[in-house]
């Protein structure tokens, strides 16, 4: 089994997201590819903010796509921390029960390019925390050509989040999250996708054993790279947090062929992960924070 908690699709093509005429995925490309790599069901995560993407999808989307294939996906919802009244008292948890009620598991990917500390951002954690709603996240390195929630090397931002709503589960994600992987993240590469041996000490595994509110969403070529740049470190990384780590692929486009899956089989194959770390990581994690009731 597995649950792929991070997909991106969009209902009809349009306008290219750029002038390459990258698209993102419609829900049938998507099957396509999940049927090709194993991946039974995919949790779809509607994109709203302008910063992230032209091809804009609406959580009714995402909701619509889950009333036609309800054996494949799963819908989160996304409320972005402007919505409503741009300000930090707004009553965000309308929004959230609203979709909590037809079925959505989360809040994401949340994309705005503001700080983690912006009192909207903790306006909509605060929300969050409140109609037990996990979120999932982009960390951007800088305010402006990027998106997702700014923080600075070492994470403090998010740290501070992780402390000020410990009942709030935050989904990391990302190459500024994934670089803090090492110690030795630096300004020039955290938002790339560093090579070489991790140095002890790094944010993100710090974090994850300081906060059981944190998971890593292992997805995306950021992810990957994370975990599979100095192999011996990323297998120990799952055998420790597996209980905390969801696999996925962010497909943002069909041509995209991320090995994520192909991966962990094989990790187990050669006895590098156990099966329970394996089961953990491909499905029973997403199972549990998500609630989904799953039995295998
Ligand atoms: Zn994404």
């Amino acid at each position: 089994m597995f649950i792929d908690a991070h997909l991106h699709m969009v209902l009809r093509k349009g306008l290219p997201n750029n002038a390459a005429g990258s698209n993102f995925a419609t829900p049938e490309e998507l099957i396509l590819i999940m049927d090709r790599t194993g991946v039974d069901k995919g949790i779809l995560l509607p994109l709203t903010g302008p910063e992230c993407s032209h091809q804009l999808g609406s959580t009714e989307d995402v909701l619509e796509v889950c009333r036609t294939y309800p054996d494949r996906f799963y819908p989160f919802c996304n409320v972005d921390p402007r919505a409503g009244t741009n300000s930090p008292d707004a009553d965000l948890s309308f929004h959230l029960n609203y979709y909590k009620g037809r079925g959505c598991l989360g809040v994401g990917e949340i994309t705005a390019n503001l700080e983690f500390n912006d009192p909207l951002v903790q306006n909509l954690f605060r929300h969050c925390e409140r109609c037990e709603l996990p979120v999932l996240f982009h960390v951007a390195p800088q305010r402006y050509g990027c998106y997702g929630l700014i923080d600075a090397v070492g994470l403090p931002g998010l740290e501070a989040s992780l402390a000020a709503f410990p009942r709030l589960n935050f989904i990391g994600h990302s190459q500024p999250f994934w670089a803090e992987i090492s110690a030795d993240v630096t300004v020039a590469n955290r938002n790339t996708y560093p090579a070489g041996p991790v140095v002890p000490g790094g944010a993100v595994p710090r974090l994850m054993q300081a906060y059981p509110n944190l998971y890593c969403g292992w997805d995306a070529g950021s992810g990957y790279n994370a975990l599979t740049r100095d192999p011996e470190f990323g297998w120990s990384f799952m055998k420790r947090f597996s209980e905390r780590i969801l696999f996925g692929t962010d497909i943002c486009e069909p041509s995209n062929n991320h090995r994520h899956a192909e991966y962990l089989r094989t990790s187990r194959a050669d006895g590098r992960i156990s099966d329970t770390a394996f089961e953990n990581i491909s499905w029973r994690t997403a199972n549990r924070l998500f609630g989904l009731g799953i039995e295998a």
